[in-house]
């Protein structure tokens, strides 16, 4: 693919599906044909020497569009989030947090106005994993108070496990890694400095204490900010990343996720009063 991803072919492809770049008739007529609205939740936050503080964000909105181009014309895109929950990269520079309180009342609040001018199905695709259990309060909530809407929500790479671990990925990997760098460059290559990029801290063993504990098992949660985790703050290796391997994550993901959409819309409201507690026990 040499770093040419689908994002300049939809930049020009116009607007018919971004709430924000439509006048409020345009999007009224839109509503009528779109029963998903999905919202692409982001951060601003440092991702190694070799990425732009938006990657989650900008990752986000490129595969939002290219599922409502597969979907069109059944789903629009909210305005994305560009700020969410970066307490644990706040140790390098231009990283901007929300509180976990702040960031599930924005989610809540944009959910609320498209559900006020109609919307009742909701899909939170959330780029940045470091977001995950704000977006779960925030749905809970949402599901509590709007039962008679449907609300689900994923990341990008926890769609394609399998596909992820096909390639032989470092042990360690995560944030700013070659899994990550190789959808940026598929995505949205813009945001890639080859030349910066470095490999990052790739095995359990070379951790100091605490991070080697906050890896042990992934049912443990210990975590631990990520200037104590590399000294660049990315975890794996970015220099084996490639614009190829992050098609396949991509082109998988959204087989996965429209698959999910298409269902989704189908399934009828829930009845008001039955509310869904949390995804699991
Ligand atoms: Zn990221």
């Amino acid at each position: 693919m040499q770093g040419v991803g689908p994002q300049q072919q939809s930049r020009t492809r116009g607007s018919g599906y971004l709430l924000a770049e439509m006048t409020w008739p345009e999007v009224e007529a839109a509503r009528e044909a779109a029963p998903l609205v999905i919202v692409p939740l982001g951060s601003c936050e440092q991702h190694g020497r070799g990425m732009a503080l938006q990657t989650d964000t900008v990752r986000a909105v490129e595969m939002a569009k290219l599922v409502a181009e597969r979907m069109a014309p059944q789903a629009v895109i909210a305005p994305e989030t560009t700020v969410g929950l970066s307490e644990h990269h706040m140790g390098f520079p231009g990283t901007i947090t929300l509180t976990p309180q702040t960031l599930q009342q924005v989610i809540y609040e944009i959910v609320h106005s498209l559900y006020r001018h109609g919307w009742r199905k909701v899909f939170l695709l959330n780029g940045h994993g470091g977001n995950n259990a704000v977006v779960d309060i925030a749905s809970i909530r949402i599901r509590t108070d709007f039962p008679d809407m449907h609300l689900a929500s994923s990341g990008i790479s926890a769609l394609v496990p399998d596909v992820i671990s096909q390639e032989g990925v470092s042990e360690l990997r995560g944030h700013s890694c070659e899994v990550e760098t190789s959808q940026a460059l598929y995505l949205a290559p813009e945001l890639v400095r080859k030349e910066s990029l470095v490999r990052g801290t790739d095995r359990r063993a070379d951790l100091d204490a605490a991070g080697r504990l906050s890896r042990m098992h992934s049912a443990i949660h210990f975590p631990q900010p990520y200037h104590r985790l590399d000294p660049n703050g990315a975890l794996g290796d970015a220099t084996a990343a490639s614009a190829d391997f992050g098609e396949r994550q991509v082109s998988a993901a959204l087989d996965r996720l429209t698959s999910f959409l298409e269902q989704f819309i189908a399934l009828p409201l829930p009845d008001s009063g039955s509310a869904s507690g949390p995804r699991s026990l």
